[in-house]
């Protein structure tokens, strides 16, 4: 069983290191490969690294005390494709104003996938079934010019389980976008929290 954790906070109160803790405190579920994904001045940062938490802590090891205030990470369990960093979560939207993580199985991938292709020359990075919900979005995105009816419209297109936790950048702004169907995702926020 995967494991995502993920917060938004108003100021950079945390840093990368507490994602890492988050991904820590889920390994008792098991899992084969994990990734994180945060925001750090204008741009979405991404790592990911096959194996244990540890090795990706040592990877991002140059990032761990950046101050952050909204991040996701991931540990995952593979369903689709093989054990390798191109199939790690986060997965990236057509460009990498998008980071998706998921846990769960999107039934219908291939025939979402099959449409994409015939709109656009896009370019997949992993065998995964979750890349495609990141791109679809973007996709909508493009289309609707509006965050949350692209994301309605990419969360009713699929048949399956998910939880999801994505960073988005949209118009310059950071959102966190989440969403669950049978795979569970608690939220917790405080009275400040605009939900
Ligand atoms: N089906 C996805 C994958 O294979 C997510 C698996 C998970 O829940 O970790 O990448």
């Amino acid at each position: 069983m995967c494991g995502i954790f993920g917060f938004f906070a108003t100021e950079s109160k945390f840093k990368v290191q507490d994602l890492i803790n988050g991904l820590h405190a889920l390994e008792y579920r098991g899992y084969d490969s994990a990734g994180i994904a945060f925001v750090k001045g204008n741009k979405i940062v991404i790592q990911k690294q096959t194996g244990q938490v540890a090795a990706l802590e040592t990877k991002a090891k140059a990032y761990l005390n950046t101050p952050i205030y909204l991040g996701i990470a991931h540990t995952r369990w593979a369903t689709h494709g093989n054990v390798n960093i191109p199939n790690t979560h986060p997965h990236v939207g057509i460009t990498t104003n998008i980071a998706l993580v998921h846990n769960g199985i999107i039934e219908n991938y291939m025939q979402l996938k099959n449409e994409i292709k015939q709109q656009a020359s896009i370019q997949f990075k992993s065998q995964t079934d979750t890349e495609i919900v990141a791109k679809y979005l973007e996709l909508q995105l493009e289309k609707t010019k509006n965050l949350i009816s692209a994301w309605e419209n990419t969360l009713g297109r699929l048949k399956g389980s998910w939880a999801f936790a994505t960073i988005v950048k949209y118009l310059d702004s950071f959102y966190l976008l989440f969403a669950k169907n049978q795979s569970p995702l608690v939220i917790a926020k405080n009275k400040n929290t605009i939900l």
